[in-house]
């Protein structure tokens, strides 16, 4: 039976979810607090570009529109690390041809609403900001932002893809039982910069790489854009000998980047503007559990699980999620408390293992990508991986993998560290690959 569902949020995840929602056969109603991003300037503030790897490629397969963000991608093969000395490393992600790709986050938001808007089975609400759902009714309250109007919209089911701070998981933790809520801030911000195209266009730096300047506490990273500009990002702790409570006026922020980042700097004319204008922004992560209620309320994406930006997978995962609610769907057909319980316990364990993969992956890319010793392992890795084709590495198994869960992932990643580690303890392990005792590491690391 067709249902009139609800979707709070038309960001990234919501507008997949209405597409996948409404090839179901149902009628569905995305509500946005904010104006249509394709009419007005994309909000400032969030990443401008964003990683998308092959689970997000997966979701987008299912809607029918990888073919068309592949087209506005760019592919990035490897690291480009800048190294406080002056040098540059590179560091491949995967095998020849494997890349991650940097898209725009307004043109990949954008697509999937004028898809979604295609389908007459979809409306999309702009201006109406969710404040309250009923959850026992499916009514949620919504503000008109142009008019001052309130709105009551009736539904048979509600989603919530209303990100990170969403209303809708409110609406749970205030009005049920038993809900389990955390929310961890870092002491680390975020602020975005620019590297602008070269007078002919053209990019000042390699375009396929993400180019990362690694400085143990803190970091610069880079992401193409097609214009030929790169957008920067820089991640400081909010407080302390070197943060962004230190960088207070012109001064200060020049002698900082030109200490520690001089090549980034010199391609970045307007970095005291971009600095003094841009927001600093904060990392969260939040885990809350159940994430539905009864056969009516369920939040995904962001809502579900916030994680800190740095495996690049934040959006990958949230469009994961719409892949399995769909596989839910298929299997469990109209029975929609059977859907979203399996759903919500086939993802909460992924959801856990990918918000800490998140969080370490900021240390091995602001502090270990510039170690000698880490790198020794990634060298041990790349020789195990080019010896045995079907070895994965968890980078591979998150990045390249989608039918392997991030929580499989993750544990195979814990195992193999185990056994990286006591090869690169090894003294001239390549010398010793042979041996007995190197060759007895490396079968056992394989079968984890
Ligand atoms: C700096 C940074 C870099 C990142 N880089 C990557 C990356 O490289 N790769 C990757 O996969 N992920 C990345 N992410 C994560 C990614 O941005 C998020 O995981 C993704 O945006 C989640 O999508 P979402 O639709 O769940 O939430 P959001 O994108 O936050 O969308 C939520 C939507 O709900 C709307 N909304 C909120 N409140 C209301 C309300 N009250 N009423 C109505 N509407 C409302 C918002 O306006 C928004 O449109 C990054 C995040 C950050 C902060």
């Amino acid at each position: 039976m067709k249902k009139n569902i609800s979707i709070v949020g038309s960001g990234l995840v919501g507008s997949l979810l209405s597409i996948y929602l409404a090839k179901r056969g149902h009628n569905v109603n995305l509500f946005e607090r904010r104006p249509d991003m394709r009419k007005t300037s994309i909000s400032a503030g969030k990443s401008i570009n964003l990683a998308l790897s092959d689970r997000g490629f997966r979701g987008l397969i299912g809607a029918g529109l990888a073919d068309d963000i592949r087209e506005i991608a760019i592919p990035m093969y490897g690291r480009q690390i800048h190294h406080s000395d002056g040098s540059e490393s590179y560091q491949p992600y995967g095998k020849e041809g494997q890349a991650i790709y940097s898209v725009s986050r307004g043109g990949i938001n954008m697509k999937l609403m004028d898809l979604a808007e295609s389908m007459e089975n979809i409306k999309i609400h702009f201006n109406h900001r969710c404040t309250d759902v009923d959850l026992k009714n499916t009514t949620s309250s919504f503000v008109d932002e142009s008019t001052g109007a309130a709105i009551v919209d009736k539904a048979d089911m509600v989603f919530g893809a209303d990100g990170a701070f969403s209303p809708v998981r409110m609406s749970m933790m205030t009005k049920t039982d038993s809900f389990n809520y955390s929310q961890t801030y870092l002491e680390h911000a975020y602020k975005e910069l620019v590297i602008p195209p070269a007078a002919d266009g053209s990019f000042q730096m390699n375009k396929n790489a993400l180019h990362i300047w690694p400085r143990k506490s803190f970091m610069l990273i880079a992401l193409p854009n097609l214009d030929g500009s790169f957008t920067c990002t820089l991640f400081l702790e909010l407080k302390g000998e070197v943060s962004f409570e230190k960088l207070k006026d012109d001064e200060s922020i020049t002698a900082f980047f030109k200490q520690h980042f001089p090549d980034a700097v010199a391609l970045m004319p307007s970095l005291l503007t971009d600095f003094n204008t841009n927001p600093t922004s904060l990392l969260v992560t939040v885990r809350c559990y159940p994430w539905t209620y009864q056969d009516k309320v369920a939040l995904i994406g962001d809502a579900a699980h916030a994680i800190v930006p740095f495996f690049g997978q934040g959006m990958n995962c949230g469009f994961e999620d719409c892949v399995v609610l769909d596989e839910m769907i298929a299997q469990f057909g109209e029975d929609w408390q059977s859907v979203l319980n399996a759903y919500q316990i086939a993802r909460k364990p992924n959801g856990d293992a990918v918000a800490q993969l998140a969080l370490n992956n900021f240390i091995e890319m602001r502090d270990k990508t510039g170690d000698p010793k880490f790198l020794l392992r990634k060298k041990i890795e790349a020789r195990i991986a080019a010896e045995n084709p079907s070895f994965l590495s968890m980078y591979a198994q998150v990045t390249f993998s989608p039918h392997i869960t991030y929580d499989s992932a993750y544990k195979a990643g814990q195992k193999h560290d185990a056994y990286l580690e006591q090869l690169a303890d090894i003294p001239n392990v390549f010398d010793l690959w042979n041996t007995p005792q190197v060759q007895a590491l490396i079968q056992s690391l394989l079968l984890v």
